[in-house]
């Protein structure tokens, strides 16, 4: 799924590579002189479902929906299905000809579709990961991808264990023209290394009881390649339903993370003090964090103070403890 799971779901990855050592680096395109940035993608939770078709019977339209009536199905989806690899292809593409010059690409995983476990096996699993991983290979051959799994990436999902599998296995071969041996080897030995990403899913799709999905996103990093500091996030998107209308994708460019919030950097003094403004009774930078956070798909959603507590212990707390800790102080200060 994509909205929680964007903070839940691929949290925890395998982390295999090791971005920004020794890659060669590409200035990016600016219209005025500027220093040269470096820059690289990151996308995640393409959650492939093969089943995807349109059909009269709305039931029938993605295993995903679990039996609940898709809600207005298209050739690049439907919020109550993950994605059809029309969509996925329609992501790589727009990355492919946006123009952009990027070192690099870190692909968070979450290759297979939201389904009950009896409806995926070992083979399935891998089947799924091989497509996306041609998909990108065949895409980007020249491009250096940073691949992890995440907590899908497994049959049963979830249960990633720390010894050797046929799922790391199949995956270490696949993922072999991007790793080193070291990488390889600890990828077929099952030893995690973890490491936090939140982004947006490339998956539209939400739960039954869920109001709120979000519109597929990528995120475009810049950092300075002499330091590798994080400078600046640009999010692109697809606006489902237009693109559904028309029978065609316009990816396009949604916020720019410094601009949109007049922060200096992505420096964790810069989103400490972001963060610390999101808080603040009625912060209306809070309000464009919460249209993004749908990936804007859906502008008239509102966060009342308990949903904000929610918001706000999420980003300033990683882990369950301080998270829980956080929400106590937030109801006490609040009343709520
Ligand atoms: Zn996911």
């Amino acid at each position: 799924m994509a909205l929680r799971d964007a903070l839940l779901c691929c949290l925890w990855v395998v982390w295999l590579g090791h971005p920004g050592l020794g890659l060669p680096l590409a200035p990016a395109r600016r219209s005025s002189p500027a220093p040269a940035v470096g820059q690289f993608w990151h996308v995640t939770d393409l959650h492939l479902d093969p089943t995807y078709h349109i059909t009269d019977d709305h039931t029938k339209v993605c295993a995903s929906s679990k039996g609940t009536n898709a809600s207005n199905p298209g050739p690049f989806g439907d919020v109550m299905c993950d994605s059809p690899y029309h969509l996925i292809l329609s992501a790589f593409d727009f990355i492919k000809n946006s123009g952009q010059e990027a070192s690099f690409m870190i692909w968070t995983g979450d290759s297979p579709p939201h389904v009950p476990v009896y409806e995926l096996s070992t083979d399935t699993v891998i089947m799924v990961i091989a497509n996306m991983t041609t998909t990108v290979q065949t895409l980007f051959p020249n491009l250096q991808v940073f691949p992890a799994l995440g907590n899908h990436d497994y049959w049963p999902q979830d249960q990633l264990p720390a010894f050797t599998s046929k799922v790391y296995s199949a995956v270490a071969n696949l993922w072999k023209p991007w790793l080193d041996e070291e990488a390889i080897q600890t990828l077929k030995k099952g030893s995690p290394i973890n490491s936090a990403f939140v982004a947006p899913a490339v998956t539209p799709v939400k739960g039954a009881l869920q109001k709120e999905t979000n519109n597929p996103g990528v995120r475009l990093f810049q950092y300075d390649p002499h330091d590798y500091k994080l400078l600046d996030m640009l999010q692109f998107y697809l606006n489902l339903t237009d693109a559904n209308l028309k029978g065609e994708s316009n990816w396009q460019l949604e916020y720019t993370l410094t601009q949109t919030y007049d922060i200096e950097d992505l420096q964790p003094k810069s989103l400490y003090g972001l963060a610390k403004e999101f808080a603040a009774l009625d912060s209306k930078k809070f309000v464009k964090y919460y249209n993004y956070y749908f990936v804007s798909y859906d502008s008239s959603v509102t966060c009342d103070e308990l949903c904000k507590s929610f918001q706000i212990c999420a980003i300033m707390n990683l882990d369950r403890n301080s998270y829980v800790d956080c929400l106590k102080h937030y109801y006490l200060k609040h009343n709520l």
